[in-house]
């Protein structure tokens, strides 16, 4: 995998390489007229950033990183875009997806967090939502809505420095997914531009179609620009009450008190150790997966306690999920059962990791894809990476048909997130 990424790096900088018809785009050409209000950036800085990830397995140049100033800006790239045959265009979050989902290689990248206007955050007391720019910061949102307004979100993620319009693509889990839904069962309007170029206002009732695809869509169906998020009081405190209620063995109760806002930022201060000791800028080969109850046992003897006996150098995450807090609707794929859990094994380095150390824990979390292949466990991977259609066609199953025809409806030409590695631009199905 690491060799992968330095041979594309080689690649780019090697100008007696096999000429590269993308290459040949003129970039400063095609964006010269672009009327944008936001900026172009082509500088080293800009490219860097735009061919960067969490995970740290893949770096795909862009040829440019646009920071729009609105929606309407994300509209005037993508329509320029589908004038040229070849270009993609790909909207980054804040860059913490694990193998190159917000990358496009030799495209645009849209850096989402730069959209100063459609980033701020409206909360609307009377009927309890927030309105907010896909590429605002969950961590932003619950300091505005909590300390302005004692109003939060009711579903969260773990981890809160992650963008809207990055987690709404995929689902948004958290401990309180369980109970609430993921994130996207908390939304009730998108405004999104489609791969068409078009801006979109949708919901339940306007433009269902394109609401419902674009949750949990992997960001193939458009670029979600602004969310309208429901809120409830935020609680002062967390857990006493639910505690109560649950049977469990005492022996494993743990207790702590938190403030809410603290609660919800519990991972700030892991980051913060992780980047004091230089690993959280190292690779992180990070593996998440949905599995059915009925075939948790059999996970754990083969997985936990058997390919994973070492321990993973970094937390696992498990918690049980249920399925009927989700949407059919919604593009996300996941397991059949009722109940299902969330296996996210997150995996550290060493601060100075070596290729082969990497490669093992790249080399292992296949080992346990394709051992849940292999024993038929009703499983999805959460956040998905594959490389070729047959394995995207199993990762959605039945759901296979209708995600490829959202996309030939809401992007024909397949333009954005080439990154997921889904579909390919001119490679029509
Ligand atoms: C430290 C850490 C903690 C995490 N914790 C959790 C957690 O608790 N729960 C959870 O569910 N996930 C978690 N994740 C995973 C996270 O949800 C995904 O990485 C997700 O992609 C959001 O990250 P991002 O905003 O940086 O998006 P990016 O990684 O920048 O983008 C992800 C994908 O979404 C697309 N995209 C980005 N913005 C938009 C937009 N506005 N409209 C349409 N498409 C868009 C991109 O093109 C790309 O394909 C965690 C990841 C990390 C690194």
């Amino acid at each position: 995998m690491l060799a992968c990424l330095v041979e594309r790096l080689v690649a780019d900088n090697d100008t007696d390489s096999i000429p590269d018809p993308e290459k040949s785009v003129d970039i400063h050409g095609v964006l010269k007229d672009l009327n944008i209000e936001g900026s172009i950036d082509y500088g080293v800085t800009a490219i860097s950033l735009g061919s960067t990830d969490f995970g740290g397995l893949y770096s795909e140049k862009p040829l440019a990183v646009i920071r729009p100033a609105g929606a309407d800006d994300v509209v005037r790239v993508i329509r320029r875009a589908l004038e040229s045959p070849t270009l993609t265009v790909a909207a980054r979050g804040n860059g913490h997806s694990i193998n190159g989902q917000a990358m496009a290689h030799h495209g645009l990248v849209i850096d989402m967090k730069s959209m100063a206007d459609n980033n701020r955050i409206d909360v609307n007391v009377n009927f309890m939502y927030v309105d907010v720019g896909g590429g605002a910061l969950w961590s932003d949102v619950l300091k505005h809505c909590v300390l302005k307004y004692g109003l939060a979100p009711k579903s969260w993620t773990d981890y809160l420095d992650l963008t809207v319009g990055g987690t709404l693509s995929n689902a948004g889990v958290s401990g309180q997914t369980f109970r609430f839904g993921p994130q996207t069962s908390t939304v009730t309007e998108l405004e999104v531009v489609t791969g068409t170029g078009e801006k979109i206002v949708s919901s339940n009732s306007q433009n269902s179609q394109l609401f419902f695809s674009v949750l949990g869509g992997l960001g193939q169906f458009g670029i979600i620009t602004r969310a309208r998020v429901l809120l409830q009081p935020a609680p002062d405190m967390m857990i006493e009450k639910l505690l109560g209620k649950l049977r469990y063995l005492k022996h494993f109760r743990y207790e702590i008190d938190l403030t809410y806002m603290n609660f919800l930022s519990r991972v700030d201060h892991v980051e913060e150790a992780a980047r004091g000791s230089g690993i959280w800028s190292t690779p992180h080969p990070w593996l998440n997966m949905f599995v059915s109850k009925k075939d948790i046992d059999a996970f754990n003897r083969i997985v936990f306690q058997n390919i994973l006996r070492n321990g993973i150098n970094g937390p696992i995450l498990t918690y049980p999920l249920l399925r009927s807090k989700w949407d059919n609707r919604w593009s996300v794929a996941l397991p059949k059962n009722e109940i299902f859990y969330l296996v996210a094994l997150l995996r550290f380095s060493h601060a100075h990791p070596t290729e082969s150390e990497i490669n093992q824990m790249v080399a292992q979390n296949e080992e346990i894809v394709q051992t849940c292949i292999k024993n038929g466990f009703d499983f999805k991977m959460y956040l998905p990476h594959y490389n070729s259609t047959v394995e995207w066609k199993r990762h959605f199953g039945d759901q296979w048909g209708r995600f490829v025809n959202r996309k030939r409806q809401f992007d024909p030409k397949y333009v954005l997130a080439p990154g997921q590695k889904i579909f390919t631009r001119n490679h029509q199905f």
